[in-house]
């Protein structure tokens, strides 16, 4: 489990987060939806420990995460602008985490890299770097990387933003599939409506550091709470 109790998070003047609370259950894939800057990003950076809130507590299957470290953490996040490392190949960029922080050898981490690649269609692709392949290829690499953790828990950051209309619905629909597969508990933030109600168990609607509501897509569809999440889900008025 991901237990999120009470996250604050400030910039300045900016109340990015204000008291954030989400539980999600092994195996589960809740979608974090909400508008720009609502504070999604936020969120799963406190969530992956690249951010540090000013108060509350994330805790992964009952253990807190206070003090430990991002690379120490199980949890393996895909970032909105897909931060590949321009310089290396994409087996590189796979395989540098489970050597560097995984401590796994060099053949493990390439037998590994292979492995996801090959579920995720891109295998012809490990010797490439990133500027010789295409937003979608990079997205999938991305996914490739994170993966291949094999982390309890899986944070994606828009990873459909920047891809065109076909491919967006195949990777939803993909990506959705694997992270069963693979049994994650995975946290999957989009402003993208659709998305959400495709690929998620349960929806939490965020607005203004906020959570709004927190449901099944058929319940916040057939019982909205406010006009928001009516509006944000599409109901019908
Ligand atoms: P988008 O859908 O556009 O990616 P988001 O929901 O991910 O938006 P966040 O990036 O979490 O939103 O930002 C939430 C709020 O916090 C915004 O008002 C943003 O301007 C502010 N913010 C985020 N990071 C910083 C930062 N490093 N410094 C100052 N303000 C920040
Ligand atoms: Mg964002």
């Amino acid at each position: 489990t991901v237990e999120i109790t009470a996250i604050r998070k400030t910039f300045g003047e900016v109340l990015a987060l204000d008291g954030i609370g989400l539980t999600v259950q092994d195996g589960e894939n809740v979608a974090v939806l909400g508008p720009s800057g609502s504070g999604k990003s936020t969120l799963l950076r406190i969530i992956a420990g690249l951010e540090t809130p000013d108060a509350g507590d994330v805790a992964f299957g009952g253990v807190s995460q206070r003090g430990i470290p991002a690379h120490r953490r199980d949890c393996a996040i895909v970032f909105q602008q897909f931060a590949l490392y321009p310089h290396m190949t994409a087996m590189g960029n796979i395989t540098t985490g489970l050597r560097y922080g995984l401590g796994l050898s060099k053949s493990a981490a390439e037998a590994r890299a292979r492995e996801v690649a090959t579920v995720m269609r891109v295998e012809h692709l490990l010797a490439r770097k990133p500027r010789q392949m295409s937003g979608g290829q990079r997205q999938r690499i991305a996914l490739a990387r994170a993966l291949a953790r094999r982390s309890g828990v899986v944070l994606l950051d828009e990873p459909l933003s920047g891809l065109d209309a076909q491919l967006h619905a195949a990777l939803r629909v993909e990506i959705a599939a694997m992270l069963r597969q693979v049994g994650a508990t995975a946290l999957n933030v989009t402003h993208d409506q659709l998305d959400a109600m495709a690929m998620a168990d349960r929806i939490a609607v965020i607005n203004e550091g906020k959570i709004e509501q927190v449901g099944t897509p058929d319940d916040l569809y057939d019982h909205p709470d406010s006009l928001f999440v009516a509006g944000f889900v599409g109901s019908p008025p």
